[in-house]
């Protein structure tokens, strides 16, 4: 079957090789064309563990090929996937410019019946949007919209996609229906369940997951606050918690925040939808509050331990969203880099994979070649994000590097009584 994959961002470029793999002809679209010219010359423009050689072996294969020819995307498949980003307008409102485009050159090159299929997070009512933008301009030709919401996590999206917990279709056409059944047929021969509904119930179904699970962020994050002032300890309290198989352990480790492309997007969108509708996601307002009093609390966390911080220099490991990932969309390590610049700090970083996104945002950092050189000559280290590299650091070399040993861990990986019986002054999330 031929599919063509519009947008080869982290959704598109994983779905589209994945799709690819499990057999099917895919031709991925991006209007970047340097994207589309480095994924030509075999350069993958994410990082994404698996993905650089799932890529290569399907375009040896032929399955898998790139292109910025939409037009010649739209005619060779039966099945079009939209995979555009949906950004966050400044009222939290989603930006639906680009599935717009989409929608109308599908109007303009559908040569025959096409399923069009939205991979892209978007609010309910995109279907009915993307079926009026093109029964508009095209009346010569059938078409079904389906509702296909991707839950892939990044940093494991590859496994992700080929080993989902559900695979959402909304769509009210069973003859779309039987299509979508067979482009995840090898997946539903292994008994991942299905959810077939109507587009609108797909539709609100990811951000129903998505503000779940920031909400539970939230909570334990909340939680730490009160383990702090009470002199309790967040990790005992989230596995007393999370042994209970009604809450479970999952989502429940305290840090600096919810970031990514995702959570605080989709929460914003969830709250606008509520809105238009004439209502207010009460919990969901409250989480992104709560998220934002978390990120803001972490400055307070690193002056405590730090001492007044004008003048001094920080040692922050990790910069992406989260570990495996070169995402930095929305990181709370950056919103950490960002209050510690204002508060007078010269900021030292690592990342193993986020530096040159960070780059860009902050030229005025110094970049670091590993988490050892990063310390050296700071006053303390914060540790944003846990990458694997920074779980097991040589403390002894570390400590000889940074002026005074002085560890702010955002994401608890250490142990404290280990930390201070070397001699370090530790402060983590939630642990008193
Ligand atoms: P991304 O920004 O990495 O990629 C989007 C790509 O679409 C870009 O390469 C862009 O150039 C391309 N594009 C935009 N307009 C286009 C057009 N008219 N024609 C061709 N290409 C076009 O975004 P992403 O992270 O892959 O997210 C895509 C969607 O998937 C979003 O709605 C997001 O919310 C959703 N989603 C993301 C994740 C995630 O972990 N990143 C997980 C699930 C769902």
């Amino acid at each position: 079957m031929n599919i063509c994959m519009v947008g080869t961002g982290y959704v598109g470029l994983v779905t589209g090789a994945c799709l690819a793999d499990l057999g099917m002809n895919v031709i991925c679209v991006d209007k970047d064309e340097a994207k589309i010219e480095a994924l030509g010359r075999g350069v993958i423009p994410i990082y994404e563990p698996g993905l650089e050689e799932l890529v290569a072996r399907n375009e040896r294969k032929g399955r898998l090929r790139f292109t910025t020819d939409l037009k010649a995307g739209i005619e060779s498949a039966l099945v079009i996937f939209i995979a555009v980003g949906t950004p966050p307008r400044p009222d939290g409102s989603p930006d639906l410019t680009f599935v717009r485009e989409v929608a109308e050159a599908v109007a303009e090159h559908m040569n025959d019946y096409k399923v069009v299929v939205t991979k892209s997070t978007v609010p309910t009512g995109t279907g009915k949007m993307i079926t009026d933008i093109i029964r508009g301009k095209n009346g010569r030709f059938e078409f079904s919209i389906v509702s296909n919401p991707e839950f892939l996590r990044e940093g494991s999206a590859v496994n992700d996609f080929l080993h989902p917990d559900r695979i959402v279709i909304g769509c009210s056409d069973t003859r779309a229906i039987e299509i979508m059944k067979e482009v995840y047929k090898p997946l539903f021969l292994r008994e991942t369940p299905f959810v077939i509904t109507d587009v609108a119930s797909a539709e609100l179904i990811k951000y129903a997951s998505n503000g779940f699970l920031a909400v539970k962020i939230s909570f334990i994050n909340e939680i730490a606050q009160l383990c702090e002032l009470m002199g309790a300890n967040v990790q005992a309290v989230a596995t007393g918690m999370g042994l209970d198989p009604r809450i479970g352990p999952r989502f429940l480790r305290p840090g600096p925040g919810f970031g990514g492309s995702c959570f605080p997007k989709d929460t914003s969108a969830a709250a606008d939808i509520a809105r238009n509708l004439g209502t207010t996601f009460e919990l969901i307002e409250a989480t992104i509050r709560v998220n934002a009093r978390t990120k803001a609390r972490m400055l307070d966390k690193i002056k405590g331990a730090a001492g007044p911080l004008p003048g001094k220099t920080a040692a922050v490991l990790g910069l992406s969203f989260k570990p495996e990932t070169d995402d930095i969309r929305e990181s709370p390590a950056l919103a950490v880099v960002e209050d510690l610049l204002e508060a007078g700090v010269r900021v030292r970083a690592f990342d193993p994979a986020a530096m040159e996104n960070a780059k860009a945002i902050f030229p005025q950092l110094h970049y670091a070649k590993d988490a050892y050189d990063c310390a050296a000559g700071a006053d303390f280290v914060v540790l944003a994000t846990e990458w694997n590299e920074f779980r097991a650091l040589d403390l002894e070399e570390l400590a000889r590097a940074v002026r005074s040993r002085t560890m702010i861990d955002l994401r608890n990986v250490y142990d404290p009584d280990e930390l201070r019986a070397a001699g370090w002054s530790y402060t983590g999330v939630g642990r008193s």
